[in-house]
């Protein structure tokens, strides 16, 4: 079973994870960064802290970025033990009924797909349209939701919907499935129109497997450990069928890529057995974010050399793609063939998303940060902003609004789709 005293007691103390941990740059206290979360675990471990409300919130507050992993000299996993610090929350106070209700959506693909439909039909009726940010603005303030506030439109049809489940090439060499997440799925569906786009423009086969499940992000980062079990097996035992067909399953969202080649090996390992991690790892290798695998695996590079330059484009690293695997010069490496790439004063700083509790419960924690991504975009010349994240791009749009800067948010998918034939 997992101890948190056999990690707490690794840290060295040497400060490196606390300049740019996301939550004690807007709240500089020793308790809220990564050190003081790893002192606080081990107390809970012995007995000398209490699961209260006080620690609830105190490990609710971290956004999950991952800085203090990568900078930390012993790669302590400050991520898994919030985690499972999370779960030990969740069994004492429960998990609030609009997250176990949106996690039975994740559990079961047709009730999402029914919310979904009737979310487009009815979408007008509390919020209005905003086509050119793929959003919709809250007409009224409800609890958690404050009038003004724009979240993602859903579409008529979905992205797992929209294709067919094959889609071959003329003498393909290669052949990718796309695993697509929620967001892209059902709201911003354009990123997927730009990846199957770019695939036929590299003649590549593509598969689309229907039946695919979500990641189980969202609830493992609120300690539902249940609902991530059961999305972890319910994706293996589907994957297995196909993986042998497929180079890879491509994957154009940092969450889902992160949750289910680093997050699902750190959950199998601790809590299920050596056969489905082996199992497991027949499946991790051929995972990649759609970004790195086109820049390592393919001439997109090459073929898009000759191509005019016409847009400005200011790249944000999504945490899960840039602290978790290092891919930071991939999505620039392609994109500036097509674009100029303007850098933000950091591009690493967190957006601040943090998940579906600091995205409902902790919104001002999420407020916060996402202004000072915000104002660092805005100082950029550049028409559009990017990042390979629908978490981010939903909360990059909410922020740039906020702070009364018009550029535009496009995947870099979309930015390479823009330029092919
Ligand atoms: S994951 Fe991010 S917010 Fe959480 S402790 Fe680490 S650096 Fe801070
Ligand atoms: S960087 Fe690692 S070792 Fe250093 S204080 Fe932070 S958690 Fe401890």
């Amino acid at each position: 079973m997992f101890k948190f005293s056999e990690i707490s007691d690794l840290c060295i103390k040497c400060g490196k994870c606390i300049p740019g941990c996301t939550i004690h740059r807007i709240n500089p206290d020793e308790a809220t960064s990564p050190r003081g979360f790893l002192d606080i675990l081990k107390g809970v471990e012995e007995g000398e802290i209490e699961i209260d409300k006080t620690f609830k919130d105190t490990v609710e507050s971290c956004f999950l970025c991952n800085q203090c992993v990568e900078v930390c000299p012993n790669s302590l996993p400050t991520d898994f033990m919030i985690e499972n610090a999370r779960k030990k929350v969740a069994d004492k106070y429960g998990i609030a009924w609009f997250k176990r209700a949106f996690f039975f959506l994740l559990r079961h693909r047709w009730a999402y797909d029914l919310i979904s439909k009737l979310g487009f039909y009815f979408q007008t009726c509390g919020f209005k349209i905003e086509e050119e940010k793929k959003s919709i603005r809250s007409r009224f303030s409800l609890p958690m939701l404050h009038k003004g506030r724009l979240l993602p439109a859903f579409r008529k049809t979905t992205f797992l919907k929209k294709y067919p489940e094959k889609i071959e090439a003329k003498n393909s060499q290669k052949k990718v499935a796309i695993f697509i997440g929620c967001l892209a799925n059902y709201n911003y569906t354009e990123v997927g129109d730009a990846l199957v786009k770019i695939l036929k423009f590299l003649n590549i086969d593509i598969l689309i497997p229907k039946k695919q499940a979500c990641c189980g992000a969202p609830a493992y980062f609120t300690g539902d450990f249940d609902t991530t079990e059961y999305l972890i097996k319910k994706n293996i035992e589907y994957f297995e069928t196909f993986i042998d067909e497929v180079d890879a399953i491509l994957i154009p969202e940092a969450t889902c890529t992160a949750m289910i080649k680093k997050d699902w090996e750190e959950y199998i390992r601790h809590y299920m057995s050596e056969d489905w991690l082996k199992r497991y790892k027949k499946i991790q290798d051929k995972v990649f974010g759609t970004t790195e695998w086109l820049y390592k695996y393919t001439d997109l590079e090459e073929r898009l050399k000759d191509k005019q330059k016409d847009m400005k484009v200011t790249y944000h690293d999504a945490c899960h793609f840039g602290k978790v695997f290092n891919i930071r010069k991939e999505p620039r490496a392609l994109v500036s063939k097509v674009a100029t790439i303007k850098e933000m004063e950091d591009p690493d700083v967190c957006c601040g998303f943090g998940g579906i509790t600091i995205q409902s419960e902790k919104f001002d924690l999420a407020r916060k940060e996402g202004l000072i991504k915000a104002e660092m975009i805005k100082k950029v010349d550049a028409d559009v902003v990017s990042a390979e994240c629908s978490a981010c791009r939903m909360q990059i749009t909410e922020h740039l609004d906020k702070v009364g800067d018009n550029k535009k948010f496009l995947h870099p998918l979309e930015i390479i789709a823009q330029k092919i034939d």
